[in-house]
């Protein structure tokens, strides 16, 4: 038997310094768990996101964020623990922008692609995001987030579907060329679409490009729904009946974009989730968002639209690495796992696809 030089026994020594850790112990063992908890949710089978806006291109122009890792919300690693399937990059200038701006952009998006060594390729159908996911890689699909730059020349909307741009926001903050803002400082400038947007829309209907109407003035959404022949979405965009707020849609315009078959993908910014104050708004609150959705659109037109990287966003909702705790929580207030499966992705998927086909 061997001897222990110390006295006593390790069971004794052991018991010693738990009664001596005591409270600071049960804190920790607390946390563990609560961490555990967490930690299997994220160990469930993952569900395919398409995520349809982020603004992380932008964050690497102005701050020198990189995709391959760090700061941001949507990096490579974080992409990876959410199980994107899908993500959408937007190209998005401030104030009125420029063209130059939005080259520069694109520059950025095409650097980021190479230097990913194939983690990540650009997608311009549904097939091309079938093929990338099925090689276990990341597919990014490009949009433009507001035509200000193109300044009325609506030729520039053929260059951009050469860069690979497969949805097309139509407007921003302020009304432009194209369409009326449903946030413009002057109420009256919340118009429809203009003759060239009109122009515009055939153009993306032509090409095969998604309409994307989020941030459209409430005319512009009836406008574009009226003359789109391909189903359009809100890449971006909560309901109105739980968070009064110009950006947000109401019932009827909600109505309107499933019944032409497109989705509205649910924006995870606080401000338009709710009126409480950022740090109080929790994942559970995108879960109302989207389950008032499947409600007044049905499940097959609810998607995902995180703005992350360009938005404060809820508490345990702040990355992509966070989708599946999402994906967990949908589960859990009793959507099947069918009907998870098609707002996590499903559905922004089909839609791409249908559009995306000539
Ligand atoms: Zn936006």
């Amino acid at each position: 038997m061997r001897h222990d030089p110390s006295g006593g026994n390790a069971v004794t020594r052991r018991r010693a310094v738990l009664l001596a850790a005591g409270p600071l112990l049960l804190a920790a063992v607390l946390l563990s768990t609560v961490r555990a908890g967490e930690a299997e949710k994220t160990a469930a089978p993952a569900m395919k996101v398409f995520d349809l806006h982020c603004d992380t291109v932008y964050q690497g122009v102005k701050k020198g964020w990189e995709l391959k890792g760090g700061k941001g919300a949507v990096t490579i690693p974080k992409m990876r623990k959410g199980g994107v399937m899908a993500q959408t990059f937007a190209l998005w200038t401030p104030k009125t922008g420029t063209w130059a701006f939005l080259q520069k952009l694109h520059r950025k998006f095409e650097s980021w692609m190479q230097e990913s060594g194939g983690d990540i390729e650009l997608a311009v159908s549904g097939d091309e995001i079938d093929d990338i996911a099925s090689r276990g890689r990341i597919a990014a699909v490009l949009s433009v987030e507001g035509l200000s730059p193109l300044g009325g020349d609506l030729e520039k909307i053929p260059v951009l579907h050469g860069w690979g741009v497969r949805i097309l926001g139509l407007v921003w903050m302020k009304s432009n060329e194209i369409a009326g803002s449903s946030t413009d400082p002057d109420p009256a400038k919340r118009t429809g679409l203009t003759e060239k947007g009109r122009k515009a829309v055939a153009m993306a209907n032509d090409l095969g490009m998604v309409i994307d109407v989020s941030h459209a003035s409430d005319e512009a959404v009836r406008d574009v729904a009226g003359l789109s022949s391909d189903p359009i979405i809100a890449s971006h965009s909560c309901a109105k009946a739980l968070r009064d707020h110009p950006r947000n849609l109401s019932d009827d315009l909600l109505e309107l974009i499933a019944s032409k078959g497109g989705v509205v993908g649910v924006n995870f910014y606080t401000t338009y989730l709710s009126d409480a104050p950022a740090k109080t708004v929790g994942r559970k609150t995108v879960v109302d968002h989207i389950l008032h959705m499947v409600k007044i659109m049905g499940v097959d037109h609810v998607a995902l639209g995180s703005d992350f990287d360009g938005a404060k966003t809820p508490v345990g909702l702040k990355t992509a690495a966070q989708h599946q705790l999402l994906a967990k929580d949908l589960l859990d207030s009793g959507l099947s796992h069918e009907d998870v499966a098609k707002i996590m992705g499903g559905n922004a998927l089909r839609v791409f696809r249908q559009v995306t086909v000539l």
